[in-house]
């Protein structure tokens, strides 16, 4: 038998794994499920996007690049870190597969056995295996009291981040709340992170799918600079999923740390994926305007059929997400939710705040509406 890696036992598989394998059974036993566990876009990559692509394989990019990311898109980066309002420098970029890869190379790089991070709760799932993987303790504080914002959490906040805390999460828009955090909230977070020294990752992949708000970018804020990780990626705003694209930005004397995790793990992102992504920075406004807007509408709709249920669901301004309030035991409500009305969502707890669902409103207003109208007709709303 193997004798396994403490670090690798201590992580749980992905909750959201379970729904979907009994999402996939149903469906093999040819039932018609309404899934909105999914955390991605339904629309296809924009056509610019594939054809840049199918180009760059065609013109021959398919080797090894150099392993932080081509020139070009890394200077492309850096200039829309810029024009964000960042003091960036493409020799501040690491360019990965995919945000993920980002946020798991940055864990590696800062996180210590027995290092503090601090999560804000409910916290997509891979930060407390990430976390965890590399020997971080955890202290989570909870928003839900507050409907999901940061600002009067603060108090709390201040609370658990001492001298001890190593790293900070941040995700702005959030997954699994949708919440936008405000210019305020931040500037609570910059006070106790210059206070206690603690470096901060800013989870910014949903930046442009908003509502109404412009977001922030962390590093931003006077002192930010020096202490804060970027996360960002194409997978959300450019639909963009599988083709596994994201990036970092720190200071040059973290990205040189972390790329040696890169280099020795990746190597590189896939070469002609990063031609793709050069084209979907710098030509492909109009589509991710456009499948904000269809993200918009349904927020907006969804609120509304549960609101004539008497179901009041804090809906966040960004994000493609909403927390449901369910009944106190969510597991049991989900696989309920799943069983009997062929609904498949996720249970707060797997984000750390039980008594919610996280829906995923990433699909067509009929699905939405047919979603809805399941869940009553079986009593779960
Ligand atoms: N961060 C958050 C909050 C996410 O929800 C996701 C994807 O679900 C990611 C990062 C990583 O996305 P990707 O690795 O596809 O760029």
């Amino acid at each position: 038998s193997f004798d396994f890696a403490a670090r690798v036992e201590r992580v749980e598989p992905s909750a959201t794994l379970a729904i979907s394998n009994k999402a996939s059974e149903l469906e093999s036993d040819g039932v018609d499920v309404v899934d909105l566990s999914v955390g991605e876009p339904d629309f296809p990559t924009p056509e610019n996007v594939v054809s840049a692509g199918q180009d760059a394989m065609a013109a021959g990019h398919t080797g090894y690049t150099p392993s932080n990311g081509i020139p070009e898109l890394r200077e492309a980066i850096a200039s829309k870190l810029r024009d964000d309002g960042i003091d960036a420098e493409s020799d501040e970029v690491i360019v990965t597969p995919g945000g993920k890869q980002a946020l798991f190379e940055t864990f590696q790089t800062l996180i210590d056995d027995g290092d503090e991070v601090v999560l804000l709760d409910p916290a997509w799932v891979s930060y407390e295996a990430m976390a965890k993987l590399s020997g971080g303790t955890l202290n989570r504080v909870d928003t839900a009291p507050y409907d999901f914002q940061l600002e009067p959490a603060l108090e709390d906040l201040e609370a658990a981040v001492s001298d001890e805390t190593e790293l900070l999460v941040i995700n702005s828009p959030s997954n699994p709340t949708g919440a936008v955090y405000s210019d305020a909230a931040l500037a609570g977070v910059r006070d106790l992170a210059v206070e206690h020294d603690v470096t901060v990752i800013s989870d910014e992949i949903y930046q442009q799918i908003t509502y109404g708000v412009e977001p922030t970018s962390l590093a931003t804020l006077q002192g930010m600079g020096e202490r804060t990780v970027t996360i960002n990626g194409f997978s959300k705003a450019y639909s963009m999923t599988g083709w596994r694209l994201g990036y970092l930005h720190a200071p040059e004397s973290l990205v040189s740390q972390a790329a040696k995790l890169h280099s020795h793990s990746v190597s590189c992102a896939v070469n002609f994926v990063q031609h793709a992504g050069l084209e979907a920075l710098e030509h492909t406004d109009e589509a991710v305007l456009e499948m904000r807007d269809a993200f918009r509408e349904r927020r907006d709709m969804l609120a509304d059929l549960f609101a004539e249920h008497d179901v009041d669901v804090p809906v966040g301004d960004g994000a493609f997400y909403m927390m449901l309030p369910v009944a106190e035991d969510d597991q049991e409500w989900c696989a309920g939710a799943i069983e009997d009305a062929h609904v498949a969502t996720v249970p707060g707890s797997a984000f750390g705040s039980p008594g919610y669902a996280r829906i995923s409103y990433a699909a067509s207003e009929e699905r939405l509406r047919e979603a809805v109208d399941r869940l009553a007709e079986h009593g779960y709303i």
